[in-house]
């Protein structure tokens, strides 16, 4: 315990190991625990203590980012975990997608802690649901398998961070911790990231507890030092995607859940 608190109380301090980093070399594998990249597009540099950006981009701010559409949904974290039957019955791909889903939260009202699946990506189209042998035996949750899922979900389509997005869309952010989980994050209408790890609240804050600037580049290594930890590394970046927001598009109907009893009552002690 004494050795957990330490490291968790240590403040970061970056051991940048001098690579040149870029959206197609970044390699956040290499990132190990205290390590973290500049968020500014291409900057070689390692963040500054408790910043997304290294002391130069801090002091002058980043001169490239993701250009705002108009259509991207605001930063309301208080719509989604003040009421934690929406909270608990929603996950990181319902949140991405800006889908409140009420009859998940009626579901999740009627049972005791929460006993309801989260929106699994693909699954009304026709893609399977994932079970751990069924990820063990084959390529679902690698980057392609997550990457189709959506986009038949969501009528999504691959942009570049910098790029503007098609009329009406705005972006979100696939990734993934190999066969073992996904993740999603969103870009809000401040131009700031925000997620929302499974049915833990939304937050935008990285796994370093930095606001997220690019998905690409923020931290995404949760290690297991508590019981609570996941423990879980998205260490692969598959890629942004623009999706419809507010045209005839946009109005989707998700499916999906995960038929994982245990994991919904470890979400909190959910009350009637
Ligand atoms: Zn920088």
């Amino acid at each position: 315990m004494a050795r957990t608190l330490r490291r968790r109380q240590a403040p970061h301090r970056p051991r940048y190991k001098g690579v040149r980093v870029g959206p197609k070399t970044l390699k956040m594998e290499t990132l190990k625990r205290g390590q973290r990249a500049c968020q500014c597009v291409d900057c070689p540099r390692p963040a500054a203590a408790e910043s997304p950006f290294c002391a130069t981009h801090t002091r002058d701010g980043c001169p490239a980012g993701s250009p705002l559409s108009g259509y991207e949904p605001p930063y309301e974290p208080e719509l989604w975990n003040t009421d934690k039957s929406i909270q608990y019955s929603h996950n990181c791909f319902a949140y991405a997608t800006n889908y409140i889903d009420w009859q998940k939260v009626e579901t999740c009202r009627a049972s005791s802690g929460c006993n309801v699946g989260f929106h699994v990506p693909g699954l009304e189209k026709g893609h399977p649901k994932f079970g751990a042998k069924v990820k063990r035996e084959s390529n679902y949750m690698t980057c392609s398998d997550v990457v189709a899922r959506t986009k038949a979900s969501l009528h999504g389509v691959e942009v570049g961070f910098t790029e503007a997005c098609p009329p009406m869309m705005s972006k979100i952010a696939i990734v993934v911790d190999d066969k073992n989980d996904l993740h999603y994050y969103r870009q809000d209408s401040n131009g700031w990231w925000s997620h929302k790890p499974g049915g833990r609240p939304v937050t935008n804050l990285d796994a370093a507890g930095v606001r997220i600037y690019n998905p690409e580049r923020c931290s995404r290594y949760y290690p297991k030092e508590d019981p609570d930890d996941t423990g879980l590394n998205y260490k692969h970046f598959c890629c942004f995607l623009a999706i419809p927001r507010g045209t005839a598009a946009a109005f989707i109907k998700l499916a999906g859940g995960y038929a994982v009893k245990a994991k919904h009552k470890k979400r909190g002690t959910h009350k009637k």
